[in-house]
């Protein structure tokens, strides 16, 4: 799921649960309910891309992503509820640590984040029905949507 889904989800956290450590670990655990559900980022890989192509499209979606985020972010901590600046870090790091060892792995091919990286696929998608860009696109809007309106309020 995209970062802004991810990093919105940590502002939710952060405004309910004050305590740093609970906000990362929640933030984690959010990350992986959260690719749970079909979004339909199947898009962005193809099977027969090389690992440069892999590299340069998750990079360029990745930045574009995180230039949204930060505009969420910015709008947060403009209007939204007040919190600590730690918890709101930890849920941060904690919601988007996943997406980050995996952009680590596609960019060194570490062995020890090759476990992880097999486990964070491998929960994408359960249903087997991949859903393409337009429809994972909708499914990402309501969710972000959702927990916006949840956040800010
Ligand atoms: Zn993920």
């Amino acid at each position: 799921m995209y970062l802004t889904v991810h990093g919105a989800t940590a502002m939710l956290i952060a405004k309910s649960f004050p305590h740093p450590l609970v906000a990362f670990f929640l933030g984690l655990l959010s990350h992986f309910l959260l690719d749970f559900i079909p979004h339909g980022d199947e898009y962005l890989i193809k099977k027969h891309f090389t690992r440069a192509q892999i590299i340069k499209r998750m990079f360029g979606a990745a930045v574009l992503d995180a230039l949204i985020l930060l505009g969420f972010l910015a709008i947060f901590m403009w209007v939204g509820p007040i919190v600590k600046l730690p918890v709101l870090f930890a849920a941060l790091v904690g919601s988007l640590l996943p997406d980050a060892l995996q952009g680590l792995y596609f960019a060194t091919e570490w062995k020890w984040l090759k476990n992880f990286q097999y486990f964070h696929v491998s929960i994408h998608n359960p249903t087997k029905h991949p859903l393409n860009w337009s429809q994972g696109i909708m499914v990402q809007c309501l969710i972000l949507t959702a927990i916006w309106l949840v956040t800010i309020f």
